[in-house]
């Protein structure tokens, strides 16, 4: 159900359905936004401190009536802001714009080359120290997971990386798996590209459901945490109506298929911001 988890290596629990709000804009877009998806059962928002929008965030939830406790709230630092006391500084600011006085998960955003492993030691200090529930890292490839775990002492719980049927990289999948931590995608949807796809077309109507509906119940199917991203309230409420209908493992397979290694986004390996 919309409230279903997957439970994270140090026991907790993470709701594997959640409200992306990359481009949503801080003030009445992503506070209507939050406000809509908590009312429609999601228990999971997806920020970060680049996204410019936490103030609104944190707005939405306390809008909305839900306690604190009922929501699993995401942050990530943002590359400028990596190093040690940097980061510790950074968690602070996203605190203080969302209002709240803890995080579930905090994600390094990007692999800043030469940071991210003291990036790192300051996620274990804010984990240690309680502050955060859970931390994890996004856009890290097998090499610099490899990398990361040499020093690490807490293994990183998730990993959020670009996924859609055009971008599956089941062996990342593989090794995050075999490592226990737990894998998340970015932009489910292609970012809207989904829609333009003639070939999920068929499957929607095989399943009386939307592109959407199919793209996303294919993620959890596959043991994918999934954060869909809208502003618009039909939308927010239709994409998460994904829990009375199964595809079948054929079907599965054949979204597996279309996997050409195409990203929307940029590559973890060379990025420049
Ligand atoms: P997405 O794949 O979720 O697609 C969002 C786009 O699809 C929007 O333009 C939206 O209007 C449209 N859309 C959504 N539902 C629709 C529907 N039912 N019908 C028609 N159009 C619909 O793209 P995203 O926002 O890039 O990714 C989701 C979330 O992932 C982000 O909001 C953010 O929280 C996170 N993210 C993280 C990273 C990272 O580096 N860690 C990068 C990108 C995004």
């Amino acid at each position: 159900d919309l409230q279903g988890t997957f439970t994270l290596h140090n026991g907790v629990e993470m709701p594997y359905f959640g409200l992306g709000v990359y481009l949503s804009e801080d003030g009445q877009e992503v506070i209507n936004a939050v406000k809509w998806a908590l009312e429609a059962g999601y228990r999971h928002i997806d920020t970060a401190s680049v996204y410019n929008n936490e103030e609104g965030v944190g707005k939405g939830i306390r809008e909305s009536g839900a306690q604190r406790k009922e929501v699993f709230l995401v942050s990530k630092v943002w590359n400028s802001d990596q190093g040690y006391d940097s980061t510790l500084k950074a968690f602070d600011d996203s605190l203080d714009l969302l209002q709240v006085d803890y995080l579930d998960l905090y994600l390094v955003h990007w692999p800043v080359n030469g940071k991210y492993k003291d990036t790192w030691r300051a996620f274990e200090k804010l984990y240690r120290d309680g502050r955060v529930r859970a931390i994890g890292v996004s856009n890290f490839l097998q090499h610099h997971l490899e990398d990361l775990l040499q020093s690490a002492e807490i293994v990183p719980m998730v990993n959020q990386m670009e996924f859609h049927p055009y971008l599956v990289q089941q062996d990342l999948i593989d090794f995050c798996n075999k490592n226990t931590i737990q894998y998340e995608a970015w932009s489910p949807l292609m970012q809207g590209h989904i829609f333009e796809m003639e070939e999920f077309k068929q499957l929607a109507e095989k399943y009386g459901k939307t592109i959407a509906q199919i793209v996303l119940r294919w993620d959890l199917q596959k043991g994918v945490v999934t954060i869909p991203k809208s502003s618009k309230k039909e939308r927010i409420i239709a994409n998460a109506d994904i829990f009375d209908f199964e595809l079948s493992d054929e079907d599965v397979k054949l979204l597996d298929g279309l996997d050409r290694g195409k990203r929307f986004g940029p590559d973890p390996d060379n990025f420049d911001f």
